[in-house]
Parts: C-alpha cells; sequence; structure tokens
C-alpha cells in the first residue's frame, strides 16, 4: 500500500500511534482512519481482552478506551464491564 503521502500530509501529532504513543516515523499502517505503526498494529490486534461481565473477548482496536483522572481506563464496549487481559 502506497501510504508514503501521509507522512507529507499529516502533522507530527496526527501521526502519534495511539497503541505506543510514539510519533510514526516509517511503517505507518491505517486503521479505522486510526494511524498505526504497522508493527504496532499487528500487536494490537494479537493483545486480547475478556470482559468480566458477559465473558465478551475482544482486541486492543475494539476495547473501548476513556480517561479518567488521567488514567487510561478500558471497558467493555457491550456492558461497559471491567477488562482482564486474555491468552
Ligand atoms: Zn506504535
Ligand atoms: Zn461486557
Amino acid at each position: 500500500m502506497a501510504l508514503r503521502y501521509l507522512y507529507r500530509k499529516l502533522s507530527k501529532e496526527e501521526r502519534r500511534c495511539p497503541y505506543c504513543g510514539k510519533v510514526i516515523q516509517r511503517n505507518i499502517a491505517v486503521y479505522r482512519g486510526r494511524y498505526f505503526h504497522y508493527g504496532c498494529l499487528q500487536e494490537a490486534k494479537m493483545k486480547r481482552y475478556r470482559c468480566q461481565n458477559c465473558g465478551a473477548v475482544l482486541n486492543w482496536l475494539e476495547v473501548g478506551e476513556a480517561e479518567v483522572l488521567g488514567h487510561r481506563v478500558r471497558s467493555c464496549p457491550y456492558c461497559g464491564g471491567p477488562l482482564r487481559r486474555f491468552r
């Protein structure tokens, strides 16, 4: 995929990878309109969580994220329940 133009089109902040928090300088990948390092995107897909309330298994990309009192909080997008790493 020819995504090279994105480095010129996007500002540094827009190129910040939501997975690792670093500005993307190379290996950019797009997922649902968000920009990731290619490696981070693959890792995010493999990183799974299980909802302790409804039992849904979700990967990092599907998990909702909110910021509460400066902390990143992940919760189930279906029921809002607490999540635990799943393997
Ligand atoms: Zn990254
Ligand atoms: Zn749930």
